[in-house]
């Protein structure tokens, strides 16, 4: 009996033990490929956020743990048991769920991320879960796992759980998960890499970018959806699109206070 014990925990704990490194693998890569991004594109945006930006690492490599526990033992289960409905036969179902499951999915993470996000900004619950994401101000790239553990359970089961009840193809999940992997990180890194006509066009009265979330960090009381602005309109909390302009007036002014000659005698 132990024995057999022993023969399903420690595959299992493997599998999660390295799905959390993948997770976080992915993370350093993800965030740090678009925080370099931003050192091209705006060379001060991050300045005098250093601190800040230790904080988020420490606070995503913890998510990075947890993302990966549900994950990997998930991903071991369907090896072992059979337990999840993914399947690897584009022909099992019908060519139209491939795309169509994409959306599923995204519009049920959307609807789940709406729901807890604004149960996590009534204030007794913000004050002890969702404060250390709001200490990012203003976000930065590395910001897209900075949550609280708490926080980050909310978040690490929904796709597991989308995964055991709803039919999609690897490959589609594929496109989720890095449709997931981007949105959370462009959506922190202070700037807008879409085109306006697509931001400020019809598809952007639909669609989240960093344009909206930006408004989130700035005011904490609207623009609480992750992928569409569906929930934010019907539910009147739409706060519209944000500017980066006073992201980008701090950073200037740290620079200029960074070059100033008497910046040392002063700190001091
Ligand atoms: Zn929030
Ligand atoms: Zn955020």
């Amino acid at each position: 009996m132990m024995e057999w014990g022993n023969s399903l925990i420690w595959p299992a704990l493997a599998s999660a033990v390295a799905m959390s490194a993948i997770v976080a693998a992915r993370y350093v890569l993800t965030s740090g490929g678009f925080a370099w991004l931003t050192r091209v594109r705006h060379p001060q945006l991050y300045a005098g956020l250093d601190h800040q930006i230790r904080s988020e690492i420490g606070w995503s490599m913890a998510s990075a743990l947890l993302y990966g526990l549900p994950a990997g033992i998930l991903l071991w289960g369907w090896d072992r048991f059979g337990w999840t409905r993914l399947y690897t036969d584009a022909a099992s179902y019908s060519w139209w769920w491939l795309p169509g499951s994409v959306i599923v999915y995204l519009a049920l993470h959307d609807t789940w991320f709406y729901w807890t996000h604004r149960w996590m900004h009534r204030p007794a619950i913000y004050r002890r879960v969702h404060a250390v994401h709001h200490a990012s101000h203003p976000p930065t790239a590395w910001a897209a796992m900075s949550f609280h553990p708490w926080e980050t359970l909310t978040g690490a089961v929904v796709i597991p759980a989308l995964i055991m009840t709803i039919p999609i193809h690897v490959g589609a999940l594929a496109v989720v998960l890095t449709i997931m992997t981007v949105m959370g990180v462009t959506n922190h890194m202070g700037w807008e890499m879409f085109p306006k006509v697509l931001v400020n066009g019809r598809a952007g009265n639909w669609l989240i970018t960093a344009s909206h979330h930006q408004l989130h960090h700035q005011r904490n009381k609207c623009n609480y959806g992750l992928y569409f602005r569906f929930w934010d309109r019907l539910c009147a909390t739409d706060g519209g699109l944000g500017s980066f302009e006073p992201q980008r007036r701090r950073a200037r002014a740290v620079a200029r206070d960074d070059r100033h000659p008497d910046r040392d005698r002063r700190a001091a």
